[in-house]
């Protein structure tokens, strides 16, 4: 049988995106469709797909929000309800004019997002301030008709999952906003190993809809910015688009407060760009689907190197172990295939290895360096080896955001930092034309005002005048 080598990937320093989309296909994440901007996710990115699920949902459990499920169909008049939310999602929609092979009375639209059909629920359900709060999160797939389309970062049909609340008061909506922002964060720190800015969208770039929207921006390993998960405070917009009142301790018919929060596969694109390299993907060993990989080395095998194999099985503990026995590819095929899924920790076994009783380690992260580990040590040495790996990304992560990290003060250095790929921190006077006219020049735009921003007297980078707010740039996906 004839064996295909794997095919080389791209260098990120020759063309970044095609290193993303070869990492994409040969690790076997994904690959495309039939039709257009939709992907296939395959079973290993479903895989990750499923841990980040995992974890994410035991999160937004905790937090008292409980999981149901909408319908994919929403009428066509529910989306015209809300002026701002029509006026951004209508160009974008999927629309079924016939069932059954009839023409439907009213087109159905195939939900982009759920607030519509959600809150048409909400306004049935909600009477009294006893309904309240109503939490609910929604694991679903949305379409969006992109022009352009990137796998898992930009796609027609994608994966997400949407938490919708309602509120008696500003405040608590303000709070549970608040909240979903930092289980991203905390979601991205701990599980992703990714180092996040919290901010605030400007009014340009904030959910269609929203009072106010949230962000977590990530920069990737080409200094642009992902926009990772975002959290809108919706006030009552949707809330009087759909008359959802109820009635207060005070006897009086009030509108209640909305928030919305979600986070999709896109997050997976995130975790590409933000650790991965030239040999592939780099997966953290929290989210990792499998974190260590045996590949046994011998000539052919026997009694002795099978029991060998059980006993290191058994040593290994109850890490998510994967045990590579194929006969058909060599040992260095299977290193390569394996480094580029991102598998953690590679565990070689050997003739050298049975007969010392030992173990041979290399970690994805520090590809070359072998580390030598007797059975009875192997569990501990797994176990804190992969929360060595775990923290050893995030740190890398952050320092590699914080070194391309710059405060500017004028229009060329704002240029020269962006066309070197750094995030800047630079004021701004507020004004939309500012925004658009930096937005043309630079295709850099506002990723959000940081939650930590300082106050003070300063010039728009732009047009000099009055600003007091320094506000992040950069390119974005
Ligand atoms: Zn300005």
């Amino acid at each position: 049988m004839k064996i295909k080598q794997p095919e080389q990937i791209t260098p990120q320093s020759k063309n970044f995106s095609r290193w993303y989309t070869d990492v994409v296909l040969k690790a076997q994440l994904a690959d495309y469709a039939p039709v257009r901007g939709c992907m296939v996710i395959r079973p290993y990115g479903y895989a990750l797909w499923e841990r980040y699920q995992k974890i994410l949902d035991g999160m937004i459990k905790k937090a008292g929000v409980p999981n149901a499920y909408f319908p994919l169909f929403i009428p066509w008049s529910f989306l015209q309800k809300e002026k701002e939310h029509v006026e951004n999602f209508s160009p974008q929609t999927a629309v079924v004019t016939h069932g059954g092979g009839k023409k439907l009375k009213e087109p159905l639209i195939v939900r982009p997002t759920s607030e519509t059909i959600m809150y048409y629920m909400y306004s049935r359900w909600i009477s009294s301030w006893r309904d309240l709060p109503l939490k609910i999160n929604q694991w679903a797939n949305v379409v969006r008709w992109e022009m352009r389309t990137s796998l898992f970062l930009r796609t027609t049909e994608f994966l997400w999952q949407e938490g919708h609340t309602a509120h008696a008061t500003l405040e608590e909506a303000e709070k549970e906003a608040r909240r979903a922002l930092r289980m991203y964060q905390k979601f991205y720190e701990k599980y992703l190993a990714l180092y996040p800015i919290l901010g605030v969208k400007s009014n340009q770039e904030k959910f269609a809809g929203a009072e106010k929207t949230y962000t977590v921006e990530i920069m990737m390993k080409d200094g642009k910015s992902l926009q990772a998960a975002t959290s809108h405070n919706l006030g009552q917009n949707f809330a009087k688009s759909f008359n959802i009142t109820f009635q207060d301790k005070d006897k009086k018919t009030k509108y209640v407060w909305q928030t919305s929060w979600g986070l999709s596969t896109r997050a997976i694109g995130g975790l590409i760009m933000g650790h991965g390299d030239d040999h592939g993907l780099v997966l953290p060993p929290r989210v990792a689907p499998i974190q260590a990989v045996i590949i046994p080395i011998w000539g052919k095998e026997d009694k002795k190197t099978k029991a060998y194999l059980e006993q290191v099985k058994k040593a290994a503990g109850n890490v998510r172990l994967e045990v590579d026995l194929r006969q058909e590819v060599s040992p260095g095929w299977k290193f390569n295939e394996w480094e580029v899924k991102g598998v953690p920790i590679r565990i070689e076994i050997g003739p050298r290895e049975q007969q010392e009783k030992t173990v041979t380690l290399v970690r994805r992260d520090q590809l070359g360096e072998k580390i030598t580990v007797s059975l009875e040590k192997l569990k501990d040495k797994l176990s804190s080896l992969l929360e060595e790996i775990q923290e050893s990304l995030y740190q890398k992560h952050k320092d590699f955001t914080e070194k391309n990290s710059l405060f500017v003060d004028s229009w060329q250095e704002f240029k020269k930092a962006i066309a070197n790929k750094k995030f800047v921190y630079a004021y701004w006077c507020g004004s939309p034309q500012c925004e658009e006219k930096i937005k043309e020049e630079t295709k850099a735009t506002t990723r959000c005002l940081p939650l930590n921003a300082t106050t003070k007297k300063g010039k728009c980078v732009f047009c000099g005048k009055p600003a007091s707010q320094r506000w992040l740039f950069a390119r974005s996906y």
